[in-house]
């Protein structure tokens, strides 16, 4: 599979789109206006990467649309340089909207499959991001502070885990809640204080505790 004029048209689009729906960052556009969407799903969904829908993805889960993307790389307000900590790989599209602003990328998932996958996607597209198998909610604490965290599953309440790991002046896009989400944005103040504020109703797939090997791990297992 290819990225052709056909996926830059459709991506043209996509970008058009969005931009009439919300006045968008435009170097968050400019990068969704290069990552070719349809290369982190499935064939059979190639023709639909594009519209502005949820995708199914393995392990059940499913990627963001377009909007929500967009939505949540705008209200994290990425930096170039900016180390930057994604919690929820799924396909790695969001972790490729984040490379593309010019942030080193650190993603974790907790679904093994999607962790494996992911690394395949970029690998293949020449992207450059630190994956990571392993529960979000602790965070990655060795490599912390992050300047940027971005939470892209429903967590139930704001993981103070991650917070605790958010540079001072940094900023955390978390949506919070578990049957729909509020978009939520979680500032770091200089004086140790953090001011949160609210953007809307959303609904993710679940933030769960704990790693997911999946089926075929576990049937590998000697007892
Ligand atoms: N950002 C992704 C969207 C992923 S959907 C993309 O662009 O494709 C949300 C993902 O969060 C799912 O893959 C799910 O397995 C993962 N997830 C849920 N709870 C998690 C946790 N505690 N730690 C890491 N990943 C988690």
């Amino acid at each position: 599979m290819q990225d052709n004029l056909i996926h830059k048209g459709q991506r043209r689009k996509m970008v058009d789109e969005l931009r009439a729906l919300y006045p968008f960052d435009e170097r968050v556009l400019a990068a969704m206006a290069t990552v070719p969407r349809h290369l982190f799903v499935e064939a059979a969904l190639v023709p639909f990467a594009y519209s502005n829908k949820p995708l199914r993805i393995a392990a059940n889960q499913t990627i963001s649309q377009p909007y929500t993307v967009a939505m949540q790389t705008h209200l994290l307000q990425v930096r170039k340089w900016d180390r930057a900590l994604e919690i929820g790989t799924g396909c790695g599209y969001q972790a490729a909207v984040l490379v593309k602003m010019g942030a080193q990328v650190h993603s974790i998932e907790r679904q093994k499959e999607l962790y494996m996958q992911a690394q395949k996607t970029f690998l293949a597209l020449r992207m450059d991001a630190i994956f990571s198998y392993g529960d979000g909610y602790e965070g990655m604490p060795l490599l912390a502070p992050f300047d940027r965290i971005v939470v892209t599953c429903g967590a139930p309440a704001i993981p103070q885990q991650l917070v605790m790991q958010l540079a001072v002046g940094g900023r955390m896009v978390v949506p919070v809640g578990s049957d729909t989400q509020i978009m939520t944005v979680v500032e770091r103040l200089p004086d140790d204080r953090c001011q949160i504020t609210t953007h809307g109703n959303y609904r993710f797939v679940p933030m769960l505790e704990g790693k997911e090997a999946g089926a075929p791990f576990r049937r590998q297992r000697c007892e």
